[in-house]
């Protein structure tokens, strides 16, 4: 064989190794024009990709390649860079091809099938970051969507909080049942938390039987407490698992950032902290973290001390919400509500020191001094404004005082009021226990209303509302909150008019905000409203002077 036959036999080996490889190699190699169009394309990905190589000679290479790649390496620079294809991932390695002169005359690339790669990365970060068992964030991606929250919150200057759920009898469920049981039960819970936040909401398991939940804007703390409350509300729904029902119940306590912390473990911890104080009342409820939490339990006492003292010392104070009738939109009466003035702390809110009056029993003597002040208001306002009426919030502690039956005929007497100048707001909870149901009896023989606060479809089935000694409800603010939108709470809200219009019993509802949910509830025929909307719960006085141009007109209308 010549030496010029070796040499194209050679060639021709080259060229048929080179074709295997461009033809069979997961890529696509390619070279194109100035003007961006292929000049040759081969290579094993082009199948994998839907591409011809014969119907991409001569068009623009934006169907492999981003343009602005194109654009970099027409100005003499390699580029290495990844784009998505539809749904495939592609790594380019591109150079410019020059001629003689070193002019730029097109491109030549190879561009890499790397779907496989990025989706073992994704997979990779997803189990970094989720949490198996649920599919929800784990600690790592809360922690960081709360350092995301915090840095957003103060550029805007904005509020967000944190809510810490614990179940309440899990370790028993684990125990007895076995872990499958167990792990069944977390994923409905997982499931329901979700169905009850919205969209935006950050749910995280971290591990064992508790949730974190982020919710990245509220505007006052009022609203992590509806949000929360709907989370007590749905778990304390039968979880199926098998042929029984269990019962599963959680505590959330919640922290404000910037109120209760200022960096994420603050915040957790905080929420942490709140969440054992609801455990601490007895489960299945919610909690907000105040600062009084961090106090050791020496300090919690001295509070406990504080409050005894706090009526005499004067630190006690009863705000009004008006109370809106919807048939007249006239104001018809009003909620007191009780606020503590401490000397040292300034305002604690009820949410806070409520709980604490109840473990030591001094809700008792405060609800009485509520309940003075408050037949005091209701008696001036009733001079211009007869059919005026005051609720009064009643603990369960108070109930079962055998003489507050009692108390409450002598305080009406006392200020020479009807019955029907007084409601008594007791929540579902209370009308739990039996024991408490003649003294509700005797008072609403005294011709008070007697509503369920905060009713919901936490307890009470039709047939038991029947046989209680109630003449209204008050339908609670987390179902109000959404209800505009939310066809969820539309039916319940519903549900929860038509049932009380069976029953005969007068419905209220309560955190009224917005026209929107205004309309809603006007439509559903409730009686009578309260809510921001119409006012916050404000002084004696404001209260008054709300009623007072009212008073003067009807002055006026009478001639007088
Ligand atoms: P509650 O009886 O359901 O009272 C209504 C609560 O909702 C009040 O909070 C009120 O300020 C708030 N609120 C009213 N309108 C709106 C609204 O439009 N939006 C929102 N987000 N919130 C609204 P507050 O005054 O902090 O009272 C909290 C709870 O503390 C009361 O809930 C009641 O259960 C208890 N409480 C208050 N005063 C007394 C009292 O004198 N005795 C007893 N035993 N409990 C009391
Ligand atoms: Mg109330
Ligand atoms: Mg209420």
């Amino acid at each position: 064989m010549s030496e010029r036959a070796r040499f194209e036999a050679r060639m021709r080996d080259n060229e048929q190794r080179l074709r295997l490889v461009t033809q069979n190699v997961d890529a696509v190699l390619w070279t194109a024009d100035r003007e961006a169009r292929f000049t040759s394309i081969s290579g094993g990905a082009l199948d994998q990709l839907g591409l011809r190589a014969e119907q991409l000679i001569d068009q623009s290479s934006g169907a492999l390649i981003a343009e602005h790649v194109l654009q970099d390496v027409a100005r003499g620079i390699t580029v290495r860079a990844e784009t998505a294809r539809g749904e495939r991932w592609l790594r380019h390695h591109v150079e410019p091809l020059r001629d003689g002169e070193g002019e730029v005359v097109g491109a030549v690339g190879v561009s890499l099938d790397i779907t496989e790669l990025k989706r073992t990365q994704q997979e990779l970060f997803e189990s970094a970051h989720r949490d198996r068992l649920t599919g929800l964030p784990n600690r790592l991606s809360l922690d960081q969507r709360i350092d995301e929250t915090i840095a957003d919150a103060r550029r805007d200057d904005r509020r967000f909080a944190v809510l810490f759920v614990d179940l309440d009898r899990f370790k028993t469920i684990n125990d007895t049942l076995g872990h499958r049981t167990g792990d069944q039960v977390l994923r409905e819970v997982a499931v329901r938390l979700q169905e009850t936040l919205r969209s935006g909401d950050v749910i995280a398991r971290p591990g064992g039987d508790e949730f974190i939940i982020l919710l990245p804007r509220v505007v006052h703390a009022g609203e992590a407490e509806s949000v929360a409350l709907r989370l007590v509300r749905a778990l304390a729904l039968p979880v199926p698992a098998g042929d029984q029902d269990l019962f599963v119940n959680a505590s959330v306590g919640a922290a404000i950032f910037p109120d209760h912390g200022r960096d994420a473990e603050a915040i957790v911890a905080h929420a942490d902290a709140a969440m054992y104080r609801a455990k601490a009342l007895g489960g299945n409820r919610f909690a907000l973290y105040d600062h009084f939490m961090e106090a050791a339990a020496g300090e919690r006492l001295v509070l406990e001390n504080d409050l005894r003292h706090a009526i005499f010392r004067d630190e006690l104070e009863l705000l009004y919400q008006p109370v809106v009738d919807l048939g007249t939109r006239r104001i018809v009466g009003c909620e007191a509500l009780v606020r503590w003035n401490h000397r040292v702390r300034g305002v604690v809110a009820p949410g806070v020191f409520i709980p604490i009056a109840e473990e030591s029993g001094a809700i008792v003597a405060v609800d009485r001094w509520v309940l003075r002040e408050a037949c005091v208001t209701a008696a001036r306002v009733r001079a211009y404004q007869p059919d005026f009426r005051v609720a009064v919030n009643f603990s369960p502690r108070d109930l079962r005082e055998p003489d507050l039956p009692d108390v409450v005929a002598a305080m009406l007497a006392e200020h020479g009021l009807p019955g029907e100048a007084l409601s008594v707001e007791v929540t579902e909870h209370v009308l739990l226990d039996d024991t408490v149901l003649p003294a509700l009896r005797r008072i609403c023989a005294l011709g008070v209303q007697v509503a369920i606060d905060d009713f919901g479809v936490g307890y009470s089935s039709l047939a038991y509302l029947k046989r209680l000694p109630i003449t209204a409800l008050k339908i609670d603010r987390a179902f109000i909150r959404d209800v505009a939108d939310d066809a969820y709470d539309q039916a319940i809200v519903g549900s929860i008019v038509s049932v009380a219009k069976t029953l005969g019993l007068h419905v209220t509802a309560e955190g009224i905000e917005t026209p929107e949910q205004l309309a809603f509830v006007a439509s559903l025929g409730c009686d009578e409203v309260q809510g921001f909307h119409f006012g916050a719960p404000m002084t004696a006085r404001a209260l008054e002077e709300a009623l007072a141009p009212r008073a003067e007109r009807r002055l006026v209308e009478r001639g007088a």
